[in-house]
C-alpha cells in the first residue's frame, strides 16, 4: 500500500550555477552549471543512489540539499516541508533531521576530542536530555555500529579508517535524523572494509528506519546498498530507476556505459564495455541539447538542439533521451 505521508525528502529543479571570475576586476565571465535543474524524491527507509563521473555534480547537489551552500533555484522538502527558504532559528531545527557522512572520515573528525564526545555533541546541541542518558545513549550507538564501550575514551587516531566511519555514523545517528547524505562514504577505505560498512548502513536501516541519499561513482557499491538509482551527467538527472531495472536494461546510453565498465567476477563472461570518446564536456559551456551529445554513440541531428524531456519508459523507470518514447513527467 502507498504511504500517504510526504516523501522524506522531495527535490525539485534544483539548480546551482556558480559565478567565474576573470581579471583584475574580477568581472563575471560565465557560469559553472554544477547542478542544472535536478529532481526527485525519497521515500522513508529507502536508499537512493545517485551516481555519475567525478564532476558531474552529484556531491555538490548533496551540500545543496543540507544547505551547505545555496541553490540558485529550485525546490528542497524535508517531509513537505520546504526548507529551501528557511534561515536562522527555524534551520536550526531542520538540521538534526538530516545528517551527514562523508568521504573522510578522519577529517570529519576533531582531533581533540574524545569519541563519547564527538558521539554526544550532536545531542548536547539537540536534545534536552541530562548527562546520565546521553551516556547511556552513546553507549549503545557505540554497540549498535560495531565499537567497543572501551574505546569511548579514545581519540580519532586512535582508530582504524573504517571504525572512524563508524564513529562518524554514530554520530550521525545520535538524533535520530529521518536522511543522512552519505557522499563517497567508503571511497577512502579498503575494498574489505568498504564491504563491511556498507552492510552495516544497511542493517542500521532496518534498525532506525533511517533514509539514505548514497552519493557514490562506484556502482558496484550502489547497487548492493540502494532501492532506486539516479544517474548524473554534466548536472542532469538522466536516467532514474528501481535498482533492478536499471541494472538489468538500461534505457540511457550513458547508463548504458557507466554499466559496461563495471567488472564481471565470471571469468567466462567477456565484457562487453562501451568507451566514450572524449571526455566530459566543460560545465561552464555545457552543449546544447542534450549534454550528452558530443560523446553519445548514437547521437543524431535532434539532439544537438532539443533537449530531451525525462520521459516514464516504463512503470517506475524514467531517462532523458529522444530514443526513447513515453509520457514526458516533472519532479520524479
Ligand atoms: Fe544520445 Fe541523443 Fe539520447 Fe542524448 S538524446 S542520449 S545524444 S541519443
Amino acid at each position: 500500500m502507498k504511504s500517504s505521508l510526504p516523501p522524506v525528502l522531495e527535490v525539485k529543479n534544483l539548480t546551482k550555477h556558480f559565478p567565474v571570475k576573470s581579471g583584475f576586476l574580477g568581472r563575471a565571465a560565465g557560469r559553472v552549471h554544477a547542478v542544472d535543474g535536478i529532481s526527485f524524491s525519497i521515500g522513508e527507509s529507502e536508499t537512493l543512489g545517485l551516481v555519475g563521473e567525478s564532476g558531474c555534480g552529484k556531491s555538490t547537489a548533496g551540500k545543496l540539499i543540507l544547505k551547505l551552500i545555496p541553490s540558485t533555484a529550485g525546490e528542497i522538502r524535508l517531509a513537505g516541508q520546504r526548507i529551501d527558504e528557511l534561515s536562522g532559528e527555524s534551520m536550526r531545527s531542520c538540521r538534526r533531521t538530516m545528517q551527514v557522512v562523508f568521504q573522510d572520515p578522519y577529517s570529519s573528525l576533531n582531533p581533540r576530542m574524545r569519541a563519547r564526545d564527538i558521539v554526544a555533541e550532536p545531542m548536547r546541541n539537540f536534545e534536552p536530555l541530562s548527562d546520565g542518558e546521553i551516556d547511556k545513549r552513546v553507549g549503545e550507538l557505540f554497540e549498535n555500529v560495531g565499537l567497543r564501550r572501551d574505546q569511548l575514551g579514545r581519540f580519532p587516531h586512535e582508530f582504524s579508517g573504517g571504525q572512524r566511519q563508524r564513529l562518524v555514523i554514530a554520530r550521525a545517528l545520535a538524533v535520530r535524523p529521518s536522511l543522512i547524505v552519505c557522499d563517497e562514504p567508503v571511497s577512502a577505505l579498503d575494498v574489505s572494509v568498504q564491504a563491511q560498512v556498507i552492510n552495516l548502513l544497511i542493517d542500521l536501516q532496518k534498525e532506525f528506519g533511517v533514509s539514505y541519499l548514497f552519493i557514490a561513482h562506484d556502482l558496484a557499491v550502489v547497487e548492493h546498498i540502494s532501492h532506486r538509482v539516479a544517474v548524473m551527467y554534466l548536472g542532469r538527472i538522466v536516467e532514474l530507476a528501481d535498482k533492478e531495472s536499471l541494472f538489468a536494461g538500461p534505457q540511457h546510453p550513458y547508463t548504458e556505459a557507466l554499466l559496461s565498465a563495471v567488472p564481471v567476477p565470471d571469468p567466462t563472461v567477456k565484457p562487453n564495455r562501451i568507451i566514450l570518446q572524449g571526455d566530459v564536456p566543460s560545465p561552464i559551456r555545457p552543449p546544447p541539447g542534450c549534454h550528452f551529445h558530443t560523446r553519445c554513440p548514437y547521437a543524431f541531428e535532434r539532439c544537438k538542439s532539443e533537449r530531451p524531456a525525462m520521459r516514464e519508459i516504463k512503470s517506475g523507470h524514467f531517462a532523458a533521451c529522444h530514443l526513447r518514447e513515453g509520457e514526458p513527467v516533472e519532479g520524479v
